[in-house]
């Protein structure tokens, strides 16, 4: 399930009048039918809307908001600043794809450039822990270690009778990322709405992610074949930079011409490195390394392809090559070319590192699928399939289960929400036995009084 978007209602005034807090305005995105949802109306008036909180820069968790601006939305929007930064690159890059599509299927695209820079203007930057009142809510971003400048958002509600606070988690990272700082923990909450991808599972090799990603290339090197590695933009393409650049520096693993194809990632580096003395976003590695004077996304061997005629003469390149593109998930992007190609081989290999969701073509390559359908044609599929569930920006069921833990005396319900069916039951009942909170999985469109 993607496209996150809550709606947060207060009690009325004298008035009658009450104060109306979204919390992320995501894309739906998955087969052409679930995606289709994304025209429909919203179950609300984006005009009574008094403020938008967006928790990470995900498209996921941000891709509607032009549209919602479309609708008539012009309240104040509230974010880290990397997940400004972020989002605007995002935004910007999904509405040329939606723009593609809208115009194959004949109707206009969901929003326009236009309305992503409208949303810029009434976008601001909030820091972690700063507080920002929205008549009688009170809103604070917490680190929730899972992309540069995420956050999970804490918000009070102050009313004669008493406050009431309730927890957003967004997504909340893995364990040990690198570059980014680790998870926020709060000791209380009375709700929390919560995202729990991998409530069912436990990621192999989190702590010995380096040493696998080592034994990977080496072994990609000596078969002599190409090592596709799809991921997205904003995920692991910076973290995965930062490993590699390590492991080039110490010698651990051999010479080999490394690409980074997608041009969005090229971009999205550029506001890494913005933010890359700024201590409230990176951990303390990865800021003594660049002050060290370290080009941490930079090694001898690495290349940046931008345009398309770069992107093509990869192909010139002699194996063996290591290869990072988008999209994540294999569905379009510039890696669906290099599999096209190097997918029959069985010198090559693939790496994953990131979720795949059921039905794209990365899962089906993932769950051992031998033969796949690109443009049109049937590949057999030869090369070595390898996965590194440690590189995951989201946390394990470990994870999450951790970051609940010193809120469980207090939390009076808990809702599982953005997950596949079997992660949130597994969780549910996880949390419900071990920690006795009250856990619940809304179906989507469902109002609850809190
Ligand atoms: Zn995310």
């Amino acid at each position: 399930m993607t496209g996150a978007n809550y709606l947060l209602e207060g009690e009325p005034n004298a008035k009658g009048q009450t104060t109306k807090l979204l919390i992320d305005c995501g894309l739906i995105q998955g087969t052409n039918k679930k995606e289709r949802a994304n025209y429909y109306p919203l179950p609300y008036d984006p005009k009574e809307i008094d403020a938008l909180l967006v928790t990470h820069a995900h498209i996921d968790h941000t891709g509607r908001i032009p549209y919602l601006y479309k609708l008539g939305f012009r309240a104040p929007i509230y974010s880290t600043p990397p997940t400004k930064d972020f989002a605007e690159e995002l935004l910007i890059d999904s509405q040329g794809l939606l723009e593609k599509e809208a115009s194959a299927d004949g109707r206009d695209p969901l929003y326009t450039l236009h309305d992503v820079a409208e949303v810029m203007d009434i976008w601001k930057g909030i820091k972690y822990h700063n507080l920002v009142r929205i008549n009688e809510f009170d809103v604070e971003f917490y680190d929730a270690g899972h992309i540069l400048g995420s956050s999970f958002v804490k918000i009070t509600a102050n009313y004669p009778a008493g406050k009431k606070t309730i927890v957003f988690s967004g997504d909340i990272g893995n364990i040990r990322t690198p570059l980014v700082k680790d998870t926020e923990f709060l000791p209380e909450a009375d709700y929390v709405v919560m995202e729990a991808l991998y409530g069912d599972k436990l990621h192999k090799h989190t702590i010995d992610r380096k040493d696998v990603l080592e034994n990977v290339i080496e072994e990609a090197v000596t078969a002599g074949g190409a090592l596709m590695i799809p991921t997205f933009a904003m995920e692991r393409t910076q973290e995965l930079l930062y490993e590699i650049n390590e492991l080039t520096e110490n010698m651990r693993i051999p010479k080999v011409p490394v690409f980074i194809d997608s041009p969005l990632a090229i971009k999205l580096l550029a506001i890494y490195k913005k933010y890359s003395d700024d201590p409230d976003y990176f951990d303390n590695e990865a800021i003594e390394l660049f002050r060290q004077g370290d080009e941490i996304f930079n090694f001898p061997g690495l290349k940046f392809t931008l345009t398309t005629e770069q992107s093509k003469e990869i192909n010139k390149v002699a194996l063996p090559k290591v290869i990072i593109a988008g999209s994540g998930m294999s569905e379009g992007g510039r890696i669906i070319h290099h599999e096209y190609r190097h997918l029959g081989d069985p010198k090559s290999t693939i790496l994953f590192i990131s979720y795949q969701s059921p039905g794209s073509l990365g899962r089906k390559i993932l769950d051992g699928e031998k033969v796949v359908k690109i443009f049109g044609s049937e590949i057999v599929v030869q090369c070595r399939v390898r996965q590194i569930g440690g590189y995951s920006a989201h946390g394990d069921q470990k994870k999450l289960f951790e970051w609940l833990q010193p809120m469980k005396s207090c939390i009076q319900r808990l809702y599982l929400v953005q997950s596949e069916d079997n992660a949130a039951r597994v969780f549910a009942n996880k949390v419900r036995d071990e920690l006795a909170i009250d856990a619940q999985i809304p179906e989507q469109g469902t109002t609850v009084e809190l």
